[in-house]
């Protein structure tokens, strides 16, 4: 591993905070911690923390001796002083004569010696950085140190790497008694330049930012070279069929397996959302012989194993053509991980006072053949497990090569996964009414579409924006943030509704909400019109509803988790206005449609309805175009959007409301709202 430290950007740092009132060493502190962060090798989503021991000004304006430590849920990458709160040394430091601290204690410890009360709590490892002397002090899980502690003789082989120059400290869950055995190790001979925490990570000391950063450097790279000495082949292929089914085949079936069933009937499943990821070294790793053995045998290091539980699950590999036995045999695996999760809380409860389980369905799933799915209740936690579960094929695959993997024993991994202390990483999340599911959007750069995307992206839904126009969708995703995805898609092109949909399954795993919203307007007298623009009206607004709404059907019948169809059908649909059949007519036959898919999916969960809205300013009705049907109406132009019973404008947010409402109503089908302002001649009978 090369050092990435350039001394022009460390002075750089220095230069910009120092404007701040932020000394040299914080500076650099922060410079380096920044480097650690950005190299997936050394750390991965909050896995690793720095520290700094200095002196602060307090409140009484004296000069107290501090420890500046990594505060929890900062980024390392992107750290900023914020994230480096300071912490008053000595009374930390007393505390290695107690014998035991709880986890309630702990929790107080980590706020009662702040020096600032509002900053961010220090990391619970921040009692290890207090106990050891080192001015400036790293931690890191690094990849490479993790495939070699991960070991059964994992301190003979680290004597041997490392030459004494680290220490070795046996295996404890993060905190306390791990911070005070450490403190023992260092004791026993102060001459080391770092710690090796079995089954865990490194630390190096040093006296300044730089030293201590390229001391890490130094040991990453000693791990690396013995990885790459006498390797063993790895790994034995497993017999798989000769075609494989696509990953986007693959997906919906996997993430219908890996939902909770609603006990009660009432169609509330608990989905998640997919991230598939493939690769040689992915490849060689699901399709090896052993993979049960290797795969399951444990995280590699402890703090995964709040995002990705112990174990993943793994499928049988699934042959292109049908998938029918693959489907069965997936739902059986999944069942086995549920049924085998919910044991392992049952053995280990009595550990943690008052835990409540977990959710017990998988957070990777190995499918060989084909590669590996990380799942989430949003895309960014199923990012954040895919991203482990590749940390994890490349420091077991290097683990094999040279060794036998061996990671912690299986309370220990318990301690770890329902240690409050090490849960608060995670953060406090409502959880919303939408979450876990995909929302598909078509027309999503037009008024209704995007205000619907919106609307369902904030009830907790990842979003795929369909329109016509690539830089609209793109933009209007963008805007929404997080994971929103804008897809180019005419919706009356077949080839292009599928690879839209491919590529939502690619994206998220599968779908299960249609907003069908895409339209435009035809006018013209009906005994005169042209028979070639009454057919181009039908392409859009009957037989794109259609092809949308089949291409949804097709994915939620795979995943067995029910959905909901949504169809923007105007009121056209039942009031005809004059000059408007071209609209009308098509837009008669959708609202047909929605019952037609209500009366035919009921049974498998599937749910269809329709909004039917009048003037609405959006891109369908423009200024000018409003002026125009407001001339056909008799009616000036104000007087037209707000003509209706209540004598209110509607707006494109009031019907996302109102498809949002529909997606939620879980006992609802073959509905239709209205959202007019009222208008009792296109009132439904
Ligand atoms: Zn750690």
């Amino acid at each position: 591993m090369k050092s990435a430290w350039v001394e022009r950007d460390a002075k750089h740092a220095v230069d910009r905070y120092g404007k701040a009132g932020i000394d040299a060493d914080l500076a650099l502190r922060i410079y380096s911690t920044q480097l650690l962060g950005r190299n997936a090798k050394l750390v991965l989503h909050g896995g690793g923390n720095t520290s700094l021991k200095t002196t602060a000004r307090d409140l009484l304006g004296e000069d107290v001796a501090v420890l500046h430590v990594k505060g929890s849920g900062w980024d390392m990458g992107a750290i900023a002083p914020a994230g480096m709160p300071a912490v008053r040394l000595d009374p930390l430091r007393k505390l290695r004569t107690h014998n035991a601290l709880s986890d309630d204690e702990m929790a107080r410890v980590q706020r009662a010696f702040l020096i600032d009360p509002q900053a961010p709590s220090p990391s619970v490892e921040m009692l290890l950085h207090a106990f050891m002397p080192a001015k400036f002090i790293d931690h890191t899980h690094a990849t490479a140190v993790l495939s070699l502690i991960d070991q059964p003789n994992a301190e003979e082989l680290c004597a041997d790497v490392f030459g004494g120059r680290l220490g070795f400290v046996p295996y404890l869950l993060p905190g306390f008694g791990l911070a005070k055995k450490a403190a023992q190790v260092f004791d026993n001979n102060p001459h080391v330049e770092g710690l090796i925490l079995d089954k865990h990570g490194i630390f190096t000391f040093g006296t300044t930012a730089r030293e201590t950063y390229e001391h890490m450097i130094e040991m990453v790279t000693l791990a690396e070279q013995r990885l790459n000495n006498n390797r063993k082949p790895v790994f034995a292929r497993a017999q798989l069929p000769q075609q494989i089914a696509p990953a986007g085949d693959v997906a919906p079936i996997l993430r219908g397996a890996c939902s909770l069933r609603d006990v009660g009937g009432v169609g509330a499943h608990q989905r998640m959302i997919l991230e598939f990821r493939t690769s040689d070294a992915i490849i060689n790793y699901v399709n090896g012989q052993d993979v049960a053995r290797y795969a399951r045998a444990g995280v590699i290091t402890p703090d995964h194993v709040i995002r990705t539980k112990s174990r993943p699950l793994i499928v049988p590999a699934p042959p292109a053509g049908s998938l029918d036995d693959f489907k069965s045999a997936a739902q059986r695996c999944a069942q086995q991980f549920i049924a085998d999760y919910t044991a392992y809380f049952a053995r280990h409860k009595a550990r943690a006072r008052g835990a409540v389980m977990h959710d017990p369905l998988p957070r990777i799933v190995l499918v060989p053949g084909l590669g590996l799915f990380g799942l989430g209740a949003t895309a960014k936690d199923a990012s954040v497990a895919a991203d482990m579960a590749e940390a994890a094929v490349e420091g077991i695959t290097d683990a094999e090569a040279i060794g036998q993997f061996t990671a912690i024993g299986e309370a220990d991994m318990f301690d770890c996964e329902y240690w409050p202390l090490e849960l608060a990483k995670l953060g406090a999340r409502k959880r919303l009414p939408l979450e876990g599911q995909i929302a598909v959007i078509t027309g999503a750069g037009g008024a209704i579409g995007a205000a619907t995307a919106r609307a369902f992206a904030q009830a907790g839904a990842e979003v795929a924006l369909l329109d016509l126009d690539a830089v609209t969708a793109t933009e209007k995703a963008k805007a929404i943030g997080g994971a929103a995805i804008g897809i180019a898609c005419d919706v009356t092109d077949a080839v292009a509704v599928r690879a839209a949909f491919d590529q939502v399954v690619n994206t998220f795993g599968g779908v299960d909400i249609l907003v069908s919203n895409a339209g435009a307007a035809w006018q013209g007298k009906i005994g005169g019109i042209d028979e070639a623009v009454l057919r181009q009206s039908f392409e859009l607004n009957f037989f794109a509803h259609q092809k949308v709404a089949q291409a949804a059907v097709k994915i939620m019948l795979a995943q067995g988790t029910g959905g909901c169809l949504l169809f923007n059908v105007s009121k056209q649909a039942v009031n005809p206005g004059p000059n408007f059949g071209p609209y009308g007519l098509p837009k008669a036959a959708t609202l047909f449609l929605v019952r037609q898919y209500a009366l035919e999916y009921g049974a498998d969960g599937i749910r269809a309805n329709a909004v039917n809205a009048d003037r609405i300013r959006s891109g369908l009705l423009t200024d000018a175009f409003l002026k125009q049907r407001a001339q056909a109406r008799g009616l000036s132009e104000k007087n037209y959007v707000s003509d209706n019973l209540l004598k209110r404008e509607v707006t494109a947010e009031d019907v996302a409301q109102a498809f949002l409402a529909q997606a939620l109503a879980l006992k609802t089908t073959a509905d239709v709202t209205t959202v007019d302002g009222g208008n009792i001649a296109a009132a439904l009978r």
